[in-house]
C-alpha cells in the first residue's frame, strides 16, 4: 500500500452504503484506502472536514453549456469551471451547442479541445451533436473522445445546430447502437407547439393588450406539455426499434413519467434527468417581464414540480443537473421583459448544488439521495462510473467539503459564471461549498481558487 500524500477525514463521509467517519487516503490523485476516522498515518498531510460539514464526492454536471469558441462572451471555459470549482463540481460535460462551431465533426471537436487547453479548474468531456446528415461522422467523433451524443427534436436555438427529424433518428440510432453510445434527446416534438394558440400580440396586427408577451403565462402556454410527451413517445418508440441507450434531458412535464417508467420496466434501456430549476420554481410564482426564468421546456406549475421530486424520490428521474445554458444579459430583454424573443437558458452551474439541496432538505431527502442525483447518476450516463461520483478505492480523489446547514444569499459578487444574471439572485440557499479537490488537489477554498488551471480534457 503505497504511502498516502494527504488523508481527507470527517465525521460525516458519503461512502458508497452509508455516512458515517472516514479518513480518505489520497495517493497521486487516487484513492488508495478508505479507513475509519481514527486509521491515519502520522507522516502526510491531513485535512479534517469541520463536524457540521459533509465530505462528499465532487459533483459531476453533464448537461452545460460553455459556448467557446464562438460565442466566448457568453461563457467560457475558465468563468464556466472556476464557477463549477466554486460549486463544488469537479467533472463538467459540455454540451455541443452554443459555440461555433458545434461539435458535430471531429474538427468541431478539435476546436473545442483547442480552446479549452488550459484554461479549465475541473475535468472536462464533451458531448458529440447529431444534426441531419452526420451519422457518417458519428464513429470518428466517438473515437476522438466525445462521451456520447446530443440532439434536438425541435430548433435549438442557434441555426447552425438544426434538429433532427424521426426520419434522421432512423439514420443515426443504428449506428449508435452498433456503437453502444448513449443519445440524450431536448424531448419537445414542434406539432403541439405549432399548434398552441399564437397569442394576440406576436401577430402582426398589434393587439390591444401591449403586455401579452411579457406575461410568464403567456410563454408557459406556448410550450405546452404535450410537445415533451410526444417527443418521450417517440423515443421510446425508436428505442424499441433500434435498441440503444437513450437519455431524456431537462425534463420538465410530468405528464411524461409514466412512459418513461413503464418503457424502463419493459427493459428500454431509458433515464432522464431534471434540473434544479424545474425543482425549486413554480410558474404562479414567476413575475411577468421576468425573463431570467425563461429555458425550455419551461419552468411549470407547483404541481408538476412536486410530480418531478416524487420521480426523482421513486427513481423514475435518476439525476440533476444545471442545463447552465447563460447569455450576455442584454438577450435576456429584461427592458421589454418579452418571454416570447428573449433567449432561453438559465444560468446556474456553480448554484446546483445548494438549490438542490435547499428544496431537497424541505421535503425530508437525505445527503445520500442527493449525492446519487448530483455525482453518481451523471457519472455513470456518460461511463465515469468507478472513476468519478463516488468516493471509492481506485477512483479519483474529487471531492468536496459542504455545510449543509450554512445558508447564504445569492448576489452577483458570490458568482463566478461570465454573466451574473440568474433566477435565483436574492435567494438565500442553504449548503456551503468550503473546499474542493481535484484528483486529491485542493482547487477551491473559502471563496479562493488555489491552484492554476489543472483540470483535464476526459477521454481525447
Ligand atoms: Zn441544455
Amino acid at each position: 500500500m503505497p504511502i498516502p500524500q494527504l488523508i481527507i477525514r470527517g465525521h460525516r463521509v458519503v461512502l458508497a452504503d452509508s455516512i458515517a467517519g472516514a479518513s480518505i487516503h489520497i495517493h497521486n490523485g487516487r484513492i488508495t484506502k478508505i479507513t475509519s476516522y481514527d486509521d491515519v498515518t502520522s507522516n502526510c498531510e491531513i485535512v479534517e472536514s469541520g463536524d457540521a460539514s459533509i465530505v462528499m464526492p465532487g459533483l459531476v454536471d453533464t448537461h452545460v453549456h460553455i459556448n467557446e469558441p464562438g460565442r466566448t462572451d457568453w461563457e467560457g471555459f475558465a468563468t464556466a469551471t472556476r464557477a463549477a470549482a466554486a460549486g463544488g463540481i469537479t467533472t463538467l460535460v459540455d454540451m455541443p451547442l452554443n459555440s461555433i462551431p458545434p461539435t458535430t465533426t471531429v474538427e468541431g471537436l478539435k476546436a473545442k479541445v483547442e480552446a479549452a487547453r488550459g484554461q479549465c479548474y475541473v475535468d472536462v468531456g464533451f458531448w458529440g451533436g447529431i444534426v441531419p446528415g452526420n451519422t457518417p461522422e458519428l464513429a470518428a467523433l466517438l473515437q476522438a473522445g466525445v462521451v456520447g451524443f446530443k440532439c434536438f427534436l425541435i430548433h435549438s436555438g442557434v441555426d447552425e445546430f438544426p434538429n433532427v427529424t424521426e426520419e434522421d433518428l432512423r439514420s443515426a440510432m443504428p449506428e449508435l447502437a452498433r456503437l453502444g453510445a448513449a443519445l440524450i434527446v431536448h424531448a419537445e416534438v414542434p406539432g403541439p407547439i405549432n399548434r398552441a394558440a399564437v397569442p394576440a400580440c406576436h401577430l402582426e396586427a398589434a393587439s390591444e393588450d401591449e403586455n401579452c408577451s411579457s406575461a410568464y403565462k403567456t410563454f408557459l402556454e406556448s410550450r405546452p406539455r404535450a410537445a415533451e410527451n410526444e417527443a418521450v413517445g417517440l423515443m421510446i418508440k425508436l428505442a424499441r426499434e433500434f435498441g440503444g441507450r437513450i437519455h431524456i434531458v431537462h425534463h420538465s412535464s410530468a405528464d411524461a413519467l409514466p412512459m418513461v417508467r413503464e418503457a424502463r420496466s419493459t427493459g428500454v434501456s431509458i433515464t432522464a434527468e431534471t434540473c434544479p430549476h424545474y425543482l425549486t420554481f413554480a410558474a404562479e410564482e414567476i413575475s411577468d417581464g421576468a425573463t431570467e426564468f425563461k429555458c425550455c421546456p419551461p419552468i411549470r406549475e407547483r404541481e408538476n414540480r412536486e410530480q418531478l421530486w416524487q420521480a426523482l424520490a421513486n427513481g423514475t428521474i435518476d439525476m440533476v443537473v444545471s442545463d447552465h445554458s447563460p447569455c450576455p444579459p442584454d438577450m435576456k430583454l429584461q427592458e421589454s421583459g418579452d418571454f416570447l424573443k428573449a433567449w432561453g437558458g438559465i444560468s446556474s452551474l456553480q448554484l446546483r448544488l445548494p438549490a438542490t439541496w435547499t428544496e431537497a432538505q424541505q421535503r425530508g431527502h437525505s445527503i445520500e439521495d442527493l449525492a446519487r442525483w448530483l455525482c453518481g447518476a451523471p457519472a455513470a450516463l456518460v461511463g465515469l462510473a468507478g472513476r468519478k461520483g463516488a468516493l471509492g478505492v481506485g477512483g479519483d480523489a474529487d471531492i468536496v467539503i459542504w455545510n449543509p446547514e450554512q445558508e447564504f444569499l445569492v448576489e452577483p459578487d458570490v458568482l463566478h459564471h461570465r454573466h451574473k444574471l440568474t433566477p435565483y439572485a436574492g435567494r438565500t440557499l442553504a449548503g456551503v461549498v468550503e473546499k474542493t479537490f481535484l484528483r486529491g488537489e485542493k482547487i477551491y477554498d473559502a471563496g479562493k481558487f488555489t491552484t492554476e488551471p489543472r483540470g483535464l480534457l476526459l477521454q481525447v
